[in-house]
């Protein structure tokens, strides 16, 4: 594992919402090509903790580092860190009014001002990798959950990021789409991708994760490997998180 190569960097974040203190002092490093999974309960501040590496949330105490650029509150800061860092939601967030090849080449005619033959070119080869080409020209409302979700995965690695997160991906999904979106997650995960991925989903986490976390309350509770942390997991917060979901 590439422990020397760090590319995300949160140290002591702190966040409230109004008088609601919601990170409390959360440390975590994601060194380049590593996949950790988040898990924790509901309300434990997953969201909240993943969506401040792109500044979709601010934080109001502690120090976050992405790809070794000072996430302040610096704009210019946030626009390059917005570049490098795709994510991807449970409710997939395509736009309604587009196709599918117009909501993956948007952001790379208009953020990255490519030409839109690069960027269509660059949209096809997306969507052969998830496995959708012959749907480019369909509009969201067409498509299948799954389909969606390799859309907007899709849509995200348009921008050629270093950095993919996924806020439960599959949790929105029928039984039987989970496993297309874990298929192409697991192949970006081979394909060297630095990602951390919130998701309950324990086969992937066994699999894929290089390490898993643990989230309560605004805290890291613990992390592990999968094996420790599935088999021989240390704290009793996480002995009875998994009794709920194993
Ligand atoms: P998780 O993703 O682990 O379910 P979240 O990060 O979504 O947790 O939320 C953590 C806590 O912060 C919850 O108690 C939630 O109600 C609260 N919260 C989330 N977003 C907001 C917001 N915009 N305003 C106020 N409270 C919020
Ligand atoms: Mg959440």
């Amino acid at each position: 594992m590439p422990e020397q190569n760090p590319i995300i960097i949160a140290q002591n974040l702190h966040k409230y919402y109004g008088q609601f203190h919601v990170l409390k002092g959360v440390n975590l490093t994601v060194n380049k090509g590593e996949v950790v999974v988040l898990m924790g309960p509901s309300g434990s501040g997953k969201s909240t903790f993943i969506r401040t590496f792109n500044a979709l949330e601010e934080y109001q105490k502690g120090r976050i580092e992405i790809d070794g650029v000072n996430l302040n509150n610096n704009n210019r800061n946030i626009d390059i860190i917005r570049r490098e860092v795709g994510m991807v939601f449970q409710q997939f967030n395509l736009f309604p009014h587009l196709t599918v090849l117009e909501n993956i080449t948007l952001a790379p005619i208009w953020v990255r001002k490519w030409s839109k033959k690069k960027s269509e070119e660059t949209a096809m080869q997306l969507l052969e990798r998830v496995g959708i080409l012959q749907q480019a020209n369909k509009y969201p409302a067409q498509l299948s959950g799954g389909q969606q979700q390799r859309v907007a995965i899709a849509r995200a690695l348009a921008m050629q990021p270093k950095i993919m997160l996924f806020d439960e991906p599959t949790s929105a999904l029928d039984p039987e789409m989970v496993r297309e979106v874990l298929d192409v997650m697991r192949t970006l995960a081979q394909s060297g991708m630095t990602m951390v991925v919130v998701t309950h989903e324990v086969g992937f986490a066994r699999e894929v994760a290089d390490r898993v976390i643990l989230m309560d309350s605004g805290l890291i509770v613990e992390e592990a490997t999968p094996n420790e942390f599935f088999q021989r997991p240390q704290e009793e917060r996480t002995k009875q998180f998994l009794s709920q979901i194993l």
